[in-house]
């Protein structure tokens, strides 16, 4: 597999300089979104997790999280808020099953599960489709 991060040489993932606010800029956002709608699962994972260490130098005993950088959709800016919300990506994108799709195999649209519902997304029903499309095919069959 040889998967290139969606992230790639796009703008809005570094904290600009001279910039306050950062964290709600729409270039940040657009950034957010990115990474949570079009960044396949693993690379995101590896993201989030790289991310937990990706603020060390040389010599520290403790692992320092990024800052001033968008990864695995989280604006990390080096503090301990930062470890949380990446520990709790990790978390949850570990726990999904790698034969769930992140968008429903029909409708494309992004899909989440019925345990945890997001807005603007569809639920996964069985094999990769949402419960419409399920049905929809069910219905035709
Ligand atoms: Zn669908």
């Amino acid at each position: 597999m040889n998967e290139q991060p969606p992230c790639l040489g796009l703008p809005g993932f570094l904290e600009p300089k001279d910039t306050s606010g950062w964290q709600v800029l729409p270039a940040t956002i657009a950034a957010q979104a990115l990474c949570r709608d079009s960044c396949p699962r693993d690379l995101f994972l590896d993201c989030a997790r790289s991310a937990l260490s990706a603020g060390n130098s040389v010599g520290d005993d403790q692992d320092r999280v990024a800052d001033g950088v968008v990864m695995a959709g989280i604006v990390c800016r080096g503090d301990a808020l930062t470890g949380k919300a990446l520990r709790r990506v990790i978390k949850q994108y570990a726990e999904t099953p790698a034969n769930r799709p992140r968008h429903c195999l029909n409708c494309h649209k992004p899909m989440t599960t019925r345990r945890r519902k997001l807005l603007g997304h569809v639920i996964h029903e069985s094999g990769g489709l949402c419960t419409r499309c399920r049905r929809a095919e069910q219905r035709s069959a």
